[in-house]
């Protein structure tokens, strides 16, 4: 006979994330530091109510199921009602990253056929430069303008019921550009979201209760700002919200707030340090007060940056993830014989990238596909699965994964006997600094477009504030007087300004595989422990 359980029906929606955290966490607050340092206040049941107004007013507007209402903006309540308004309408949330440059915000805004797009003031000269070529958006909205945002919310009373539907349904779109070609899009799911909120707010996780107060570096354009927007809510944290990420600014709310957790890549610990060292000369309060698990992920945190927090009495969490892994992989994170480690022998565990959470599954494979052993030693593909992976990518014709499901990550790593898994190299052809993607191929096909350039290859190599920088390696035409300021001259007029190259060295020939191919993996090898001279001037 067949049965099914006599259990409610209760779809994973994200709606009831909201819900939940307005119900019994309606009073915790919610805060905006805005760049004019001004901050505003409002609380889990203020966004969700500003989060039906919005709804309602896309549902006016006739925005259907699955349609993509985009944002452009950095960190605040506003954002965070946006992505609940646009999901609570049936619609998905497309958080568009507002470090790329024009080329790829058109290509991708135009791909994920935005119909609304929500941005910050300070972004106008982008829009302005970028709207005369997006096809598809019919409305926009200025965030801090009081004509537009403040004009829909006086224009609806939030009398609105959550578009339901199935918790396979989309909700939410962040492209990736950490693979070569065009950007691509991810696509989560209601149910994908939920699972991995809940994944989230785990102890061996983030860490999230209601007496957390959380202050998400990582930006909300970025993997979702690791997803914390939605954990946040089902544990009924009080976030701490920046626009701007200078370090004292964050140290002011750090204090100020009373924040205890905080998660971001490596790049800005750097800028809090110094910022820490100064205040400790000038003999202001150089602490990080009530602050006591700092996540760090995006790249592979510096052991000194783990011992420097640690040793200051705050935990780090080491996470590795991607967007296609929305984007929780693995978590460093206390063993089960942590309190009997020395701090030393903690700071190993957490200098690596730790274990999966349950939902997650891991293994390595060697180049002919065999899986290797969880020895420690053997290094191969990092391969991952699970309900909260990738399957397709965005209007993809086939599947990203094989036909067991596993998705390729593209970084090469270790695992451990215990499970911890520990980053070796990456696999991928791109750079990627201070958290954000470079791609090394479109930086080889913009230098080849510059006079006198015969051939050119950009690799990363390591640097103390970024992670990595670009070199770019070039092959002059013959009889060709180049300089590498002129290389960088003409990249200037056409990559983004933190795309160019910290080096131009020019080289008579550059290695090539059997088909023609540059090999690069042979030149990041040769250039692994490249010291950049204004480094080694330092
Ligand atoms: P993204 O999709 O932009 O979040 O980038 C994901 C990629 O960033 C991963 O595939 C890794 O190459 C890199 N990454 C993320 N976290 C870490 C980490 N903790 N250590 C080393 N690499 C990392």
């Amino acid at each position: 006979m067949f049965m099914l359980g006599y259990m409610q029906d209760w779809d994973l929606r994200v709606s009831h994330l909201i819900d939940y955290a307005a119900r019994e966490h309606g009073n915790r607050e919610i805060l905006t530091r805005w760049a004019d340092g001004s901050i505003e206040r409002t609380n889990w049941a203020g966004v969700a109510l500003e989060a039906r107004k919005l709804a309602q007013v896309f549902a006016r507007w006739g925005m259907k199921p699955g349609d993509r209402i985009a944002t452009f903006a950095m960190n605040h309540h506003r954002h965070l009602a946006a992505w609940y308004g646009a999901i609570g309408c049936g619609g998905v949330i497309h958080t568009v990253n507002v470090r790329l440059f024009d080329e790829d915000l058109i290509y991708i805004m135009n791909h994920a056929e935005d119909r609304v797009l929500m941005y910050d003031a300070q972004f106008q000269p982008v829009i302005d430069r970028l709207k005369p070529h997006l096809k598809t958006v019919e409305h926009y909205i200025v965030f801090d303008s009081a004509d537009s945002y403040g004009a829909l919310m006086a224009d609806a009373d939030g009398q609105f019921d959550w578009v339901m539907g199935d918790e396979r349904d989309p909700c939410m779109l962040c492209y990736t550009s950490g693979t070569t070609g065009h950007p691509k899009g991810v696509l989560y799911q209601h149910r994908s979201t939920m699972l991995h909120a809940m994944a989230e707010i785990a102890p061996s996780v983030f860490d999230l209760s209601c007496g957390s107060v959380l202050l998400p570096i990582v930006p909300m354009f970025h993997a979702a700002s690791w997803g914390l927007p939605f954990a946040g809510a089902a544990a009924g944290v009080k976030f701490v919200f920046s626009t701007t990420n200078d370090a004292p600014t964050l140290h002011g709310l750090m204090l100020q707030e009373k924040v205890t957790h905080s998660a971001g890549v490596p790049t800005v610990w750097l800028a809090m340090f110094q910022h820490l060292d100064a205040t400790a000369k000038a003999g202001r309060d150089a602490s990080l007060g009530k602050l006591r698990l700092v996540t760090i992920g995006g790249s592979a945190a510096p052991r000194a940056m783990i011992e420097r927090l640690m040793k200051q009495g705050v935990r780090v969490a080491h996470a590795w993830g991607m967007t296609e892994t929305s984007p929780i992989g693995t978590m460093g994170s206390p063993t089960p014989d942590w309190d009997d480690l020395s701090i030393e022998a903690q700071i190993d565990i957490v200098c690596k990238q730790g274990r999966v959470p349950f939902g997650v599954e891991l293994r390595i494979v060697d180049d002919e596909g065999t899986v290797l052993p969880r020895d420690g030693t053997s290094s191969g593909k990092l391969q991952v699965r699970g309900p909260w992976v990738v399957k397709r990518y965005f209007k993809a014709e086939a599947d990203a994964t094989d036909a067991d499901q596993w998705f390729d990550t593209g970084d090469v790593s270790v695992i451990h006997p215990d499970g911890t898994m520990q980053i070796t190299d990456r696999a991928k052809d791109v750079i990627k600094s201070g958290g954000e993607w470079i791609s090394s191929v479109e930086l080889e096909n913009a230098a080849v477009g510059c006079p006198g350039v015969a051939e050119a290859a950009a690799i990363g190599v390591p640097h103390p504030k970024w992670d990595e920088r670009p070199i770019l390696l070039v092959v002059r035409k013959e009889g060709a007087a180049l300089s590498e300021a002129d290389v960088v001259a003409y990249l200037a007029g056409v990559v983004a300004k933190w795309w160019l190259p910290d080096e131009v060295l020019f080289v008579d020939s550059l290695p090539h595989t059997g088909t023609g191919k540059i090999q690069k993996a042979e030149l990041r090898k040769q250039y692994k422990d490249y010291q950049l001279k204004a480094l080694r001037a330092a």
